[in-house]
This record gives structure tokens, C-alpha cells and sequence, in this order.
């Protein structure tokens, strides 16, 4: 594979340091630039960065200079094939479309992701969504493109009910417990959770709701039908530092049993596992049989982080299964779910 040169804006945020932490040493990959807000541009990115990965910030991006999130200031600053997009939800929109106008986009925030021409990709479960590629370039009449990985809460969510689509998946009920990384740093202050749940995150609700819809929804060639399932979500955020956890309950037509469900989601895999993507985990989701698994400390590293693993699948008077699932946020969540999307890319000729 023909290597490539990447941009990574907002790079020293939570998630811009989990592409650096998961690029180290990729091998089609390369980090080229670093761009950040005017805050951090013109430092060295160990002079703007407050690494808080346990792993050591890599010496040579050490010495590389932030540049300012801009076109022409990441033009300068290297040669870029592709651009990674960490910007904040609020300020996305518009900067990633002055990128796309020249340049291939990955962004991980919501500005784009419910847009008609605009995948809201995961690799394993709707790698078709990257046929609206071509349509978005054609009408917008960009060299480049956006493409969008969901919410983190999302992502987790939506690997487990595709293989449950098959039981004539009807109606969902989530109720998250998600990590305090999942708010970026320095994030919720520390008085506020410490012995404490907080039982409201701004817009995630809506967003699990709306996105699970377009990312299970059906692509007829120009845009994506969202599918018919009802979906509620409730999210809270708790004192845990990575790694979200979600009850789920979902309502199967077909009500098959618990050993049916487990056996769909152990032997769920997709694209990249085919392809044998580099960021690929072997088992896209792992069925924990403990009674009191999963759990964030002792399986959110599952799959180096890209698995999402689910315990405790029972039936459920109400609607028909109930189980929990786990994932790692800005793993699976944000930036490992970014280079996944760019693997795939890469190997179906995108970019
Ligand atoms: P964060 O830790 O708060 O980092 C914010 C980043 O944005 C910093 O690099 C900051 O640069 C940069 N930034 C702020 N204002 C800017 C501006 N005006 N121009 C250019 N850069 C600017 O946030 P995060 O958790 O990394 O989240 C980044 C994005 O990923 C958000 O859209 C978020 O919703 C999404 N996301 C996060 C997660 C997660 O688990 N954290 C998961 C999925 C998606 P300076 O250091 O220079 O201020």
C-alpha cells in the first residue's frame, strides 16, 4: 500500500493525541502536519500539548510545529493526501468544507454527519455509505470530500444492533454510562463528579437517535434511507475516565432466543476484518459470559481498544433481549474509528 501524509486538526486535544498515540508506526499512514487554534500555532507541540496519554508522546512529534487550522497555513506547512478532523462540534462546519474543497476529510465531529451526501461511516457496519463520495464531489464540485465517523456513544451502539437487523429490529431502548474523556480535556471539572453521576450530556441523545437511524439505514445510490427503528436514548456521564457502557434493550420481531442473539453477535464480522485492515480488530464484538461483565477498567482495551464487548445478554419481559455493551470513546469511539475509516479508504480506492 502506497503510503500517504496526513493532517491532524485539533491535535492536541483528546481526541488529535489518540491519532498521534494510534499513527505511531502505522504502516500506510504518516503524520505530516499539526494544526490546532491560534493558541497553540507557532509552538512546538510539546510546548502546546498537555499529553495526557499514558504512553509517551512520541519525541519527533514533539518537535513539530503547530501550525493554525487554516488551508493555507497546513499547505505550507507539508504535503497532506489526507486530513484527520478533531475540531470542535461548534466550529467544524465551515473549516472542514474549506478543506474539502482540496483535500479528503475524516472528521469526527457532528457538523456534517446527518448531511444528505455525506457518509456517517463505520467500516464493519455500512462501508456502502461510501459510495456518497462521488455524489457529494460531483454536487459540490470539490476535488476533495467529508466523510464522518458517528458519536462515540453511537458507534458502539450501532456495531451491536447490525447483526440483530436480521431478527426484524424494531425498537431500542439505550441508556448510557459514559466517560469522563468522552468531554474532551480538562472536560467536566472534577468537584462536579467526583461521588456523583450527572444525568444530562448536551446533544448526545439526539444524536444517538438521529445517527443510529442513517448509519443502519439503506443506500439506494444518491442517499441514504434512514431505517424504520424507534430509538431512546437516556446519557449520563460518570466517574470513570475512558470507555463508555450501555444498557440496551431491543425489541426483535422474530424473537429469537439468547443463545441465537450471542451466536450473531460472536460471529459478526465486516469489511475490515475481510480486508485485513490494519486498525481492524479481529472480533468486532466479543460476547463476555461473567455475570458481571462487561466493565470500562477490564475490557475497554479489548481489541486494542477497537472491540466492543457485550455481556450479560438475557431476555427481557418487556421487549425481547437486553444486554450491556462496552466500548473504548476515543478509541473505538473517535480516533481509532477515524484511521479504520481511512484503512478503508485506502484499500477501495477512495483516497
Ligand atoms: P478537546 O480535548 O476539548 O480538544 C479541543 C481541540 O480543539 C484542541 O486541539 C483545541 O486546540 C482545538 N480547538 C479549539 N478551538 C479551536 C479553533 N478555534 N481552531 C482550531 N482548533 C481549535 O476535545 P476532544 O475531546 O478532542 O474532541 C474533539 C472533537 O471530537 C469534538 O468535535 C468532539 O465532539 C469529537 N469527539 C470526541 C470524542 C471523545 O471521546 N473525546 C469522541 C468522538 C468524537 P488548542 O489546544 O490549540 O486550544
Amino acid at each position: 500500500m502506497k503510503r500517504r501524509s496526513v493532517a491532524i486538526l485539533a491535535a492536541t486535544g483528546a481526541v488529535g493525541q489518540r491519532f498521534i498515540q494510534l499513527l505511531e508506526g502505522h504502516p500506510w499512514f504518516d503524520i505530516a502536519v499539526l494544526a490546532a487554534s491560534e493558541r497553540s500555532a507557532g509552538k512546538k507541540y510539546r510546548d502546546a500539548c498537555l499529553w495526557r496519554l499514558e504512553t509517551e508522546m512520541p519525541k519527533e512529534i514533539g518537535e513539530m510545529t503547530v501550525v493554525n487550522t487554516d488551508l493555507k497555513s497546513v499547505k505550507e506547512a507539508g504535503d497532506v493526501d489526507l486530513v484527520f478532523s478533531a475540531l470542535p462540534g461548534d466550529i467544524a462546519g465551515p473549516i472542514e468544507e474549506t478543506f474539502a474543497a482540496e483535500f479528503p476529510v475524516i472528521s469526527k465531529a457532528a457538523a456534517h454527519r446527518m448531511d444528505e451526501d455525506v457518509p456517517l461511516l463505520i467500516p464493519e457496519v455500512n462501508p456502502e455509505q461510501l459510495e456518497l463520495i462521488p455524489v457529494q464531489k460531483r454536487r459540490r464540485s470539490w476535488s476533495g470530500f467529508i466523510s464522518t465517523d458517528p458519536n462515540c456513544s453511537t458507534i458502539q451502539l450501532a456495531i451491536t444492533l447490525k447483526p440483530l437487523m436480521r431478527f426484524g429490529l424494531r425498537r431500542v431502548i439505550v441508556v448510557t454510562m459514559q466517560a469522563l474523556s468522552g468531554a474532551g480535556y480538562p472536560g467536566v471539572p472534577s468537584l462536579d463528579i467526583i461521588d456523583n453521576i450527572i444525568p444530562y450530556i448536551a446533544k448526545e441523545e439526539e444524536k444517538i437517535e438521529t445517527e443510529t437511524k442513517k448509519i443502519l439505514g439503506t443506500f439506494d445510490g444518491e442517499r441514504v434511507r434512514p431505517a424504520n427503528i424507534a430509538i431512546s436514548a437516556s446519557c449520563n456521564r460518570v466517574d470513570v475516565k475512558d470507555g463508555h457502557l450501555e444498557a440496551v434493550c431491543v425489541d426483535l420481531e422474530d424473537k429469537p432466543s439468547v443463545e441465537e442473539v450471542k451466536e450473531a453477535f460472536r460471529s459478526f464480522i465486516g469489511e475490515p476484518q475481510r480486508l485485513k485492515l490494519p486498525m481492524a480488530p479481529e472480533r468486532p464484538i466479543i460476547v463476555r459470559e461473567e455475570i458481571d461483565r462487561p466493565q470500562p477498567r477490564l475490557d475497554r482495551d479489548a481489541g486494542r481498544g477497537m472491540s466492543i464487548t457485550v455481556g450479560r445478554v438475557r431476555s427481557d419481559p418487556v421487549m425481547s433481549i437486553k444486554y450491556l455493551c462496552l466500548g473504548h470513546n476515543t478509541i473505538r469511539g473517535a480516533a481509532g474509528a477515524g484511521i479504520l475509516s481511512a484503512e478503508l479508504m485506502a484499500a477501495k480506492g477512495y483516497i
